[in-house]
């Protein structure tokens, strides 16, 4: 297949697109990203990539991170961590309270801000302070992604953190439930952090290969997780990995998928690929409008989607 060809057929196909929706203004370090932008990745199992658009722009990868602090805290955890954390779709917005609140504290699953600050509270019990979690977390990201130039944007953080009464509403009510360990703005400073790594699509579509491989990476052979653990990352993402619109992704796509209000999109093609796209303006869900969009061409296009 070329691969090459379809992703500049997809890069013109999707342009029109590219002035509607919203960048997410909730964010302000976020709200001055120019939307008119566009980047498409494929990494192929053997290291080739193929790319379109602006593929060595880094963004703020945001809610894509709940993936891999997802990933660590199963490595760590195992089956216990589902005690804490669900595994359904929430059929509700990223930052919603009110299911929190019926449901005694125990958040849906790990991809919605409250079972992603969850996962991050888990992770700071874990390795006991907040300087060693950032690390492990940092350290995976270089490993995965192959790439140590890999960081924290602290201006995004911090400017998150002075808007991030949601976020802390949804820890604290956690904490009344006691279904929290350690102080509620420690983890939450950890969590805008993690949303706050910045990468290109080239390094996200090449730390999506662990996920496609059952667990182990083909170009290294490291083995980050087992093989049913990877089987259950992508099937969280497949049925949760896009909030309120992960049935719609699933219907449109067919792939598993996490998407970050940064205007990032992930997906897995499993023992071929990982996919990473970009464009930052959002639909009504939080979700990369072209992102998507791009993400259904491809599976049109090329057939590559799991059903
Ligand atoms: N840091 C963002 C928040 O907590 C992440 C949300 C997202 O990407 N959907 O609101």
């Amino acid at each position: 297949m070329n691969y090459q060809s379809i992703l500049e057929e997809i890069k013109e196909e999707v342009y029109p697109y590219l002035r509607e929706g919203k960048v997410a203004n909730y964010i302000p370090a976020l709200a001055n990203v120019n939307p008119e932008q566009f980047a498409m990745t494929l990494t192929m199992f053997d290291g080739r990539q193929y790319s379109v658009g602006q593929a060595d722009t880094l963004f703020s990868i945001q809610s894509i991170s709940k993936v891999f602090t997802f990933t660590l805290a199963l490595k760590h955890y195992g089956l216990e961590l589902y005690e804490r954390i669900g595994r359904e779709p929430s059929g509700n917005p990223f930052n919603s309270l009110v299911q929190l609140e019926y449901e005694s504290g125990k958040p849906r699953n790990p991809f919605i801000n409250a079972g992603a600050i969850n996962v991050t509270d888990v992770l700071l019990t874990y390795f006991k302070s907040s300087t060693s979690t950032s690390k492990k977390i940092l350290d995976f990201m270089h490993a995965i992604a192959d790439d140590t130039s890999i960081a924290f944007n602290d201006i995004v953080a911090e400017s998150e953190m002075e808007h991030g009464f949601r976020n802390l509403a949804l820890a604290n009510l956690m904490k009344s439930f006691n279904n929290f360990d350690n102080d509620v703005m420690e983890v939450i400073k950890i969590y805008f952090q993690h949303c706050s790594i910045e990468m290109n699509t080239k390094m996200l579509s090449r730390s999506m290969l662990y996920l496609a491989n059952h667990g182990v990476d083909p170009i290294t052979g490291k083995t980050y997780i087992t093989s049913q653990q990877a089987k259950r990352i992508n099937a969280v993402m497949l049925t949760c990995g896009h909030y309120d619109a992960s049935g719609d992704f699933a219907f449109h796509v067919g792939l598993p998928g996490k998407s970050g209000v940064g205007g990032g999109i992930v997906a897995v093609v499993p023992k071929m690929m990982g996919i990473a796209v970009w464009a930052p303006a959002l639909n009504a869900q939080g979700n990369s409008l072209v992102g998507t969009k791009a993400l259904e061409l491809f599976t049109s296009k090329t057939g590559l989607s799991i059903f």
